[in-house]
């Protein structure tokens, strides 16, 4: 049996403006990648050192069919949405999102982070739904950073957000089996990742480096895709580092996606956006 799985593809991310002010360096999809099930989507936002008085954010949008998961490591962002939730995350929260049959909502910079100024650094994750769950109804987790369990080994930290690693089991409810790590690591620090053979699973770097085989390094700004096969993942840091960890299931699904809504085929697509038109997908209402 193979201890480890291999690499099978690095991915640098592109520069998007996903907001005026908001600019992500998204890896996930890739110019040859349209996704990696159920993963969709990633999006990294800053660090970035916001100055008082600025502002930023996404002003009210709609979703359906997937969850948009954002996990926040510095900073304050306040969150409302159709369903009437209204809350705000701070650095090591985690906001879980189920679209599921439609949902508005609004992501902004929240005045305890614009007032005063500070850092701001993120990355949402769009997770797909399996077919049977995209018209489920609409759900909300807010998950604070002390619910999050922590894995200590020599020098590296697990926050467990979803799924269950080395007995501690993270606090998200997923629609599909999934692994959720957010792992710190000092410079000169190993992990062993276990994961489940049949899962595709990915890491990205969002801080320091990463050493891989044959002289070849990670950076932040780049995602690693290993192999689907058995075996633990290995990391090796080179320098204090910090990774975003997902592993899950295939869902082995068709996927139709149209900017904020995806789907399993055209025609839904098409439905999603005459009920978004229509105002079935509610709205901001305070
Ligand atoms: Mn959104």
């Amino acid at each position: 049996m193979k201890a480890y799985r291999n690499v099978a593809k690095i991915i640098r991310a592109t520069e998007e403006q996903v907001a005026p002010n908001l600019a992500v360096r998204r890896p996930l999809p890739a110019q040859d990648l349209d996704y990696i099930d159920p993963f969709l989507l990633l999006d990294h936002m800053g660090p970035r050192v916001i100055r008082a008085g600025e502002e930023g954010g996404v002003p009210d949008h709609p979703h359906r069919g997937f969850e948009p998961v954002t996990f926040l490591f510095e900073g304050v962002v306040e969150h409302k949405d159709s369903q009437g939730n209204h809350s705000k995350i701070s650095g090591g929260d985690v906001q879980w999102m189920t679209a599921g049959s439609g949902i508005i909502h609004s992501e902004r910079m929240a005045k305890e982070l614009t007032e005063k100024g500070g850092t701001f650094h993120g990355v949402q994750l769009w997770m797909n739904l399996p077919a049977k769950d995209k018209m489920t109804k609409p759900g909300y987790q807010n998950i604070r950073s002390e619910t999050i369990p922590v894995v200590e080994r020599e020098g590296v930290g697990i926050r467990v957000i979803a799924g269950e690693i080395l007995g501690k089991k993270g606090p998200a409810k997923t629609h599909s089996p999934v692994l959720a790590l957010h792992i710190k690591m000092e410079k000169d620090s190993e992990a062993e990742i276990p994961v489940n053979s049949d899962h595709n699973a990915f890491y990205y770097v969002l801080d320091g480096q990463v050493k891989l085989g044959k002289g070849q390094s990670a950076e932040p700004g780049q995602l690693v895709l290993f192999e689907r096969e058995q075996g633990a993942i290995r990391i090796e840091a080179s320098a204090k580092t910090g990774i975003l960890f997902l592993a899950g299931k295939p869902l082995n699904e068709p996927v139709a996606s149209y900017g904020p809504f995806v789907m399993s085929s055209q025609e839904e697509i098409r439905q999603a956006i005459n009920d978004y038109r229509s105002g079935k997908m509610g709205r901001i209402d305070f």
